[in-house]
């Protein structure tokens, strides 16, 4: 019934090159950016490694950057200084709005972009000390062979919980990865899949080295519900982006906290002639639909789903006034 940290050799590369080559050659290592995630689980039993391979002194993974009319975050980008940057607050504000509710000040001083994207996932059954998961005969995602949420079922339920996802999804941001074979980019939402026990695309070898958003298109924002306003974990999250075009106001909508991986909503632009009252009823239902809560925190699951949908029919709303 140990808290304490386990033992592992820590390195610390100062290139790319050389971070992954430790990922691909040292025994069982894990890679570290602010460790405010990775450490705690650590202490718990969970995510075991010989090897941390420290990320924070990479230049090429630090800083953010103009790129075209666009802008390339790096991946070691501390969170507090991306909540400083003027350009993101004004061209991202749910980018923004979002960093601003992650965990609380002193966090941020640590904790980095890439470190939220590769959040782990949480559940009530998981995210405990080893000696209460072990009184409970382990889960699924680690140790067990039963989830304790959905009993029949074969798959984790456990929900990602990052604030930043959705926010990126809604500007088209997408996830620089380098490894073995080079860099790939994948649009953000694809970095994702719908199991909590495997829920990133991140191949053995691969590190996220950055986000490049795209122009912005129109106005953003993000809300979130949470136990303590303070400091805590999305149980539900929403961002949404609003662009006037032609043919009427197109929304791209995105959650977390509600499933094992961050979802976009699907929706038509409302043309300018339609009922907007009626328009925004349907997406309140469209969010209900997609978001699955799960009894995997200690808040209702119905509540979640309505909650999710109240924000993002308000969200939806004041940003197409505001457009
Ligand atoms: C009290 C508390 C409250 C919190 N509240 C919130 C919250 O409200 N919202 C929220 O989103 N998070 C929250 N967190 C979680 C965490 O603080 C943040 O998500 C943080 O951004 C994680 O970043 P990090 O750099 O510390 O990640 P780390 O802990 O260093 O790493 C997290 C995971 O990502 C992997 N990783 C890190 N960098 C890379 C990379 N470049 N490429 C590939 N894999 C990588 C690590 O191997 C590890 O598996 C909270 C944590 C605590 C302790
Ligand atoms: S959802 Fe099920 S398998 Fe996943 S962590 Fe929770 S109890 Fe374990």
């Amino acid at each position: 019934m140990s808290a304490t940290l386990p033992d592992f050799e820590l390195i610390r590369p100062a290139t790319l090159a050389a971070a992954i080559a430790a990922l691909q050659e040292a025994e069982a290592p894990r890679l570290c950016a602010g460790g405010t995630d990775l450490i705690v689980n650590m202490r718990h039993g969970l995510s075991p490694a010989a090897t941390l391979i420290d990320i924070t002194a990479i230049d090429e993974l630090a800083g953010i950057v103009r790129q075209g009319e666009g802008l390339h975050i790096g991946a070691a980008t501390r969170l507090c200084e991306l909540e400083e940057d003027d350009t993101l607050a004004r061209a991202y504000p749910a980018v923004a709005e979002a960093v601003r509710t992650i965990a609380g000040p002193a966090h941020r001083q640590a904790a980095t972009l890439g470190g939220n994207l590769c959040l782990d996932t949480r559940c009530l059954y998981y995210n405990q000390s080893d000696w209460w998961r072990r009184a409970n005969d382990f889960c699924l995602k680690y140790g067990g062979d039963v989830c304790r949420v959905a009993p029949s079922g074969k798959r984790c339920r456990a929900a990602f919980s990052g604030d930043l996802a959705p926010a990126l999804m809604v500007h088209g941001g997408e996830i620089v990865i380098a490894g073995g074979e080079g860099l790939r980019r994948l649009p953000v939402q694809d970095f994702y899949r719908e199991d909590g026990a495997d829920h990133l695309a991140l191949e053995k070898g691969e590190i996220v080295t950055g986000v490049y958003l795209p122009p912005p298109a129109g106005l953003s924002a993000y809300r979130k519900l949470r136990l303590r306003g303070a400091i805590d974990f999305p149980l539900a999250g929403v961002a949404i982006s609003c662009a006037r075009r032609e043919d009427g106001w197109h929304f791209a909508i995105a959650l977390t906290g509600t499933n094992s991986c961050p979802v976009m909503v699907e929706m038509p632009p409302l043309a300018p002639d339609e009922d907007a009252a009626a328009y925004f009823r349907t997406l309140g239902r469209q969010v209900q639909k997609k978001a699955s809560p799960q009894r995997t925190t200690a808040i209702a699951p119905h509540y979640r789903r309505l909650g999710v949908a109240a924000m993002a029919v308000r969200l939806a709303r004041d940003l197409w006034q505001a457009a």
